[in-house]
């Protein structure tokens, strides 16, 4: 048997229930669902590369723009106060606050660069003559820093900053603003017409292969990172992408048990200790989460305090919950709505970075309203506590391997009764 043999090409691992199925090649604008829990196991595009490029490219190049222009000017009793993209986290730290300024620079600065950077860097090196060997590490690094480049929710914690920042003083938007806006389109429309399978596979067609002969072994496994599915043993190099090969997430349970703890320790200092205090014309309070949606909602900006108190205050109770819920099944080893719990996981792990809204309004705040007697802004105490359950349960909601809850059923030999899988065809190799 040869490497190339072991490869089962046209095989999906489901990354939410394990489920190993064929995927036949798929039509622009078809997709392929999972037969057991309905994930998308793969979209069907048509010259994905060629016209990904351009996006990527595109948005580069305005996120380059946006990080030199400013994005917001402030005028009261006739100064006018600017801000750019690096304003608000060097406020933050400049406060004592250098735990939130860190995760606003990773998560509006650095990973959007590095992300898009890396992108360009192997859409074009495929385009080479002779494309550098390095190419496959670089696109599994784009794959893992994904989730945590928050450009969009940034855009609409402005947003809430904007509505809130009208009231004290006159705002104006600035080209940054813009030019973030455009990015994030761009950003959009690079997501829906990249496969990243195709890019893998382009890869691969390239002679990018991580040539390394597994040894004899008949035990299907499905790479994490670049979704190769091949006959190999656990912690042996994926071959396309070079990333070990795992059954499952190494300690899932256990972390995503420790980091629940973490973060629910610190979901009741988050909402009942003031997040924020704005002070205007010498007078002014601590005020919470729950504060600003009343103050919002006072203000008539109800879509506002609608958006903000689903972001900020139900988003994390349902990921912190909902995961508890999971891992508890999880170690029951019940049937019981595994299907449900599987969608249930999709959302949480999808809508959990939403919630740093709130972190992100903050920082525009405070890069803005240093306004003497007019207005200041200052962040308080659970700012701390709320930035730090955002980023443990994005974690937690990492950590954990939902695979195992189908595991765990099969065990107890009951996924056959509540979900059949379909019946799937023979594993082709080539
Ligand atoms: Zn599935
Ligand atoms: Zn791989």
């Amino acid at each position: 048997m040869t490497d190339a043999t072991r490869i089962l090409r046209g095989e999906r691992e489901c990354q939410y229930c394990g489920l190993f199925q064929h995927v036949a090649p798929l039509q622009p604008g078809e997709s392929a669902c999972c037969g057991r829990c309905g994930a998308t196991l793969r979209h069907g595009t048509k010259d994905t590369l060629a016209r990904a490029l351009p996006c990527a490219v595109g948005a580069l190049f305005l996120y380059v723009l946006a990080l030199q222009l400013p994005f917001l000017d402030v005028t009261a009793i006739g100064h006018t106060y600017r801000a750019d993209l690096f304003t608000g986290p060097n406020e933050l730290d400049q406060g004592g606050m250098w735990g939130i300024s860190a995760v606003v620079v990773v998560t509006l600065i650095a990973m959007p660069a590095v992300q898009l950077f890396l992108l360009v860097a192997v859409l074009l090196g495929l385009r080479a003559k002779r494309p550098p060997s390095g190419l496959p590490f670089l696109f599994g690094l784009v794959e893992r820093i994904r989730p945590w480049s928050m450009i969009e929710v940034f855009l609409l914690g402005v947003f809430v900053a904007y509505s809130r920042l009208q009231v004290i003083a006159e705002v104006q938007v600035g080209p940054a603003l813009y030019a973030l806006g455009g990015m994030m389109l761009c950003l959009i429309a690079a997501d829906v017409e990249l496969d990243h399978e195709a890019v893998w596979e382009a890869l691969e067609e390239r002679g990018l292969l991580h040539v390394r002969e597994p040894p004899e072994t008949h035990r299907r496994i499905g790479c994490d990172t670049c979704r190769l599915v091949l006959l190999a043993p656990s912690g042996w190099p994926c071959p396309r992408c070079g990333r070990r090969l795992r059954q499952r997430k190494r300690q899932s349970l256990v972390r995503s048990w420790a980091l629940l703890a973490a973060a629910t320790s610190l979901y009741l200092p988050a909402n009942f200790l003031p997040i924020i205090t704005v002070i205007r014309f010498g007078q002014g309070e601590p005020s919470t989460i729950w504060r600003g949606v009343v103050e919002l909602a006072q203000a008539n900006m109800w879509p506002l305090a609608i958006l903000v108190f689903l972001a900020s205050l139900t988003v994390p109770l349902i990921k912190l919950t909902g995961l508890t819920f999971m891992l508890l099944m999880t170690h029951e080893g019940s049937p019981l709505w595994l299907r449900p719990r599987t969608m249930l996981y999709r959302a949480v792990d999808t809508v959990g970075r939403w919630s740093m809204i709130d972190v992100f309004m903050l920082t525009v705040l405070v890069a803005l309203v240093h306004m003497g007697f007019v207005a200041t802004v200052h962040p308080g105490p659970g700012a701390v506590a709320f930035a730090s359950v955002v980023v443990l349960t994005m974690l937690a909601s990492a950590s954990f391997d939902p695979r195992l809850m189908w595991d765990a059923a099969l065990r107890h030999g009951h996924v056959a009764a509540v979900a059949p899988p379909p019946a799937a065809p023979a594993p082709q190799a080539s």
